[in-house]
């Protein structure tokens, strides 16, 4: 069967990529783009969508015979605690839209991305368990783990074939980030391309998980590739790729710019970072589904340099 795909938040850091990276796997003639505004930078298909519009949603799944969603409108979490009730409003009501129009219309698959912002400041912080009691700390994780339990909801009454992985901080040299609390770690190469000094909104010591793009979208399309029966998790998988500090990226960068400087003015996303993890476990996506990253800091930080170089 020909899939039709659906993104929603195309034009956001992740679904720019994601887009590219779908109208490849399944033809540029196959890929819906949507998002809020209408977007420079993709070619084939893109249509303006509200995602809490249940009808001009629905209206699109019909026209275009969607078989699968892939959902990454959000409010993220730095940009969510300065308007917490318009957070839960519009990432609950985008997700149960999504869910529910996959229902009625019979759509194959949905994705749908959690965070390590669903695990709160009582999480033990190191190799933090898939099964983790969650106890989030901001409202962004509060409306991820909330998800997480409508995404489980719909597999097991309706066995809609819903899937999710929770993404660290993601890096990528394709696009700029939306509003996280791990947005530093992009906008950091940005100033040593540029040769200019970079202000830090986390401390130094500051160690959170992350993942390179090109990892969170290949662990993307192979959970969504895998076998529906080893799919054990129907909340969300955790994922890792890597951990490490503003200190450590910096010195790995410094590597490549001996004069780069930094100095670190943490604000009100370090409270935000001092709730989730350092390191994930991520064996339950190993296991299941044969997960495993494949960039570090030193290969990561190489592959940025390299492309955001070639764009200049
Ligand atoms: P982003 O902020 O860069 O992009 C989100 C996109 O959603 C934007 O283009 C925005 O215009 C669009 N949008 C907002 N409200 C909308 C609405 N009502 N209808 C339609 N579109 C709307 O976010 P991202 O970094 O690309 O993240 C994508 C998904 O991955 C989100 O669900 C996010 O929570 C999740 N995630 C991202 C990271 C990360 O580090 N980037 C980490 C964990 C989880």
């Amino acid at each position: 069967m020909q899939e039709k795909i659906l993104i929603t938040g195309a034009g956001g850091q992740l679904g720019f990529v994601l887009t590219l990276k779908l109208q490849e796997k399944f033809g540029v003639d196959h890929v819906i783009a949507t998002d809020l505004y209408s977007k420079v930078g993709f070619s084939g298909h893109f249509e303006t969508l509200d995602a809490t519009d249940f009808q001009k949603l629905e209206s699109i799944v019909i026209k275009h015979n969607i078989t699968q969603i892939y959902h990454l409108a959000a409010i993220l979490s730095a940009s969510g605690e300065k308007t917490p009730t318009m957070t839960w409003d519009l990432n609950m009501k985008t997700l149960i839209n999504v869910l529910e129009v996959s229902r009625i219309h019979e759509v194959n698959k949905v994705f749908f991305p959690s965070s390590i912002a669903v695990f709160g400041a009582n999480a033990l912080k190191d190799n933090t368990a898939q099964d983790q009691f969650l106890l989030p700390s901001t409202i962004y994780g509060v409306s991820k783990a909330a998800g997480e339990n409508w995404a489980n909801y719909y597999h097991q009454k309706y066995r809609l074939d819903v899937r999710s992985l929770r993404y660290p901080g993601v890096i990528g040299h394709e696009s700029l980030p939306g509003g996280g609390t791990t947005d530093y770690a992009v906008d950091i190469f940005h100033k040593a391309i540029d040769n200019k000094p970079f202000e830090c909104f986390l401390s130094a010591s500051t160690l959170l998980p992350m993942i390179y793009m090109d990892d969170a979208i290949r662990a993307t399309i192979e959970l969504m590739d895998a076998p529906k029966e080893n799919i054990t998790i129907r909340s969300s998988y955790n994922l890792a790729g890597m951990s490490f500090n503003p200190n450590q990226l910096f010195l790995r960068i410094r590597n490549t710019y001996p004069e780069f400087k930094i100095n670190y003015k943490p604000d009100f996303r370090q409270q935000i970072a001092d709730t989730w993890p350092n390191s994930i476990d991520d064996s339950k996506a190993a296991n299941d589904w044969g997960w495993k990253p494949k960039y570090d800091l030193e290969a990561m930080t190489e592959s940025m340099i390299k492309n955001l170089k070639l764009k200049q």
